[in-house]
Parts: structure tokens; sequence; C-alpha cells
């Protein structure tokens, strides 16, 4: 990759190819609320070490970040708990879909990893133990703020009542676990507030800039550890995209986070955080041409963290 200047010409033309793309994938409608979003819609923000962002599409338009909100909760929650954490969730892709129950009956109530809805169920938990779910959003959103260096990132309540009010299995999972001993909190107590840190809203401007830390940006250890940054990169790669972790890795080559809200985060370490929105998803719930976009992107400047 050379030039900046020769970056805007690529994010150009990658939005103008969604545009015509003829399969968008689908929309999720297991969330009510989200099923009245327009699949017609792209977004995509690169962010520089620099500190500039170059965007293409609605990247000024907010999207409910669903389960990217995964890795910055692991972030605070390893902040809080460190290593301990790994006691109550693991670090294996599971091969199985995001909302999967079977893993945690043969596993005794423990998650394969923090980014599917278990795992993240008792990452939430961890850093809800001792305090209110009001306490911990704030902390979230405080975060989030932080990272994005922009105020205005808010929860969206009509998604998570949505969610709450349809969110039978996600309490089911956390029903679970709490019979094998791996929550500590009420479940309704515990998937309420991961209601919330789901509904949270973003554009993919404040998307990309809130990933800056993950990416090794200029002055992001003071939020993260550069250690642990390269840590969370690593659970990213392998377990970000649930079931289609390895085909994201094959074809993209980045760690990368996605949500059923349509939207992915992705890192090209070193070099750029980058947010893509588009909310058709593909059979495995990630974005359809989120997950397009970046294979494009990335083939074009040569990111990659294989060289
Ligand atoms: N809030 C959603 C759920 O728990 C998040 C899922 C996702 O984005 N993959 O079902």
């Amino acid at each position: 990759m050379g030039a900046l200047s020769d970056l805007q010409p690529i994010l150009d033309r990658i939005g103008a190819e969604m545009a015509e793309a003829p399969d968008r994938g689908r929309v999720a409608d297991y969330i009510p609320e989200l099923a009245h979003v327009s699949d017609r819609q792209f977004a995509m923000a690169v962010c520089l070490p620099d500190g500039q962002c170059l965007t293409s599409g609605a990247a000024d338009t907010g999207f409910s970040i669903q389960s990217i909100s995964k890795v910055f909760t692991l972030a605070i929650a390893l902040g809080r708990l460190g290593d301990q954490l790994w006691t109550r969730v693991g670090r294996e892709p599971s091969g199985l879909s995001f909302n999967s129950v079977v893993q945690l009956e043969t596993e005794n109530g423990i998650p394969r990893n923090p980014f599917i809805n278990a795992g993240a169920l008792v990452v939430t938990d961890a850093i809800l133990t001792g305090r209110t779910p009001r306490e911990v959003l704030g902390e979230v959103l405080r975060f989030l703020r932080e990272a994005a260096s922009d105020d205005d990132i808010h929860i969206n309540k009509a998604v998570a009542a949505s969610e709450q009010a349809h969110g039978h299995r996600n309490l089911a999972l956390a029903h679970f676990m709490a019979a094998h001993g791996n929550l500590v909190n009420p479940p309704a107590l515990t998937c309420g507030t991961y209601f919330h840190q789901c509904a949270i809203e973003m554009t993919a401007r404040q998307l990309a800039m809130a990933g800056r830390f993950l990416m090794g940006a200029p002055g992001a250890a003071r939020l993260v550890s550069p250690a642990r940054v390269r840590r969370i990169n690593a659970l990213m790669l392998t377990c970000g995209h649930y079931d289609g972790s390895g085909e994201f890795a094959y074809r993209v080559g980045l760690p990368g986070k996605s949500g059923v809200g349509g939207g992915i985060l992705a890192i090209a370490p070193g070099r750029a955080s980058i947010a893509v929105w588009s909310p058709g998803l593909n059979e495995q719930g990630n974005s359809q041409l989120g997950t397009l976009a970046i294979e494009r992107l990335a083939r074009a400047t040569g990111w990659s963290v294989f060289g």
C-alpha cells in the first residue's frame, strides 16, 4: 500500500461495487427491531495510525453493533480480572452457530470462547459481579467513547427491549450455565445487561475509531496493554465469526468481529482499524457484503496478518 492518496479511490471503488452487488444476504429478524433496517445500506471506514479516517458510503449512519460489543466487554473483563477469566470461558473456536447450546452440555457449562453468546454472557456476568447493570453499561459506554474519541455513542433502548422480549435462547444459555455454577448473577440480570450492550448504536466511523486500540495506534496502550491487544486479536481471528471464522481468515486474513446488525470490525495490526456495515447476513450470521468489502480492501492494500 502506497500513500494515503491511494486509499480513498479504493474505498470509493469498493463502495460502488457493493451498491451493485446482486446478493446482499438476509437481514436478521429474530430480533424484530433489527428487521426494519434496509438491506440497501453500506458503509466503510478506515482509520490509520496517523489519526486519519477515510470513509465510503453511509459512514455516519448509526447501526446496532450487537456482537461487536463482545470485543469491548472482553477487553474490560481482562482488565478487571486478568487471566482468572479463563477459568470460566475457553479460547477455542466452537465450529457452531453463535447462539448454540450443544457444547455447554458436554463441556460442563464452560463456553468455548468469549465471542459466542454463551461466552459473552459469562464475560458480562464477570464484570457485573458486585455492580449494577447501570454501572457496567456506563463503563462500556465510557470505554467506547474514550476509544472512539466521541461522546455521541448511546444505547438504542427499543433494540434492547426487542431482544429482551425475544431472548429465550440467551436466557436458556444463561440458565444452563447457572445450573453448572458458571453464572454468578441471576440469569435475567446478566442477560438484560448483555442485551443492552448489544443494543449500543455506532456509526462505521465511530466503530473504526474505537478499534484503533486494537491496531496498536499511538497512545493506545493506556486503554489496553499491547500484550492483551495481541491476544484479543488472536481470539478475533480464530473465533470472531463463529462457524464462519475459518472462512473469514482464509478470505480476508485479518482478525475481525461481526455482529448480527451487519457490522464488522477488522484490524490490520499496525496499519488500520476497519469498520464495515451492510445489514444483510450470510448463513453464519455475518455481514455478506461487509465480508466481501473487507476481502477486497485487504486484497487491494495487501493488508494481512500472514505477511
Ligand atoms: N444480541 C445478539 C444475540 O445475542 C448478538 C448476536 C450476534 O451479533 N451474533 O443474539
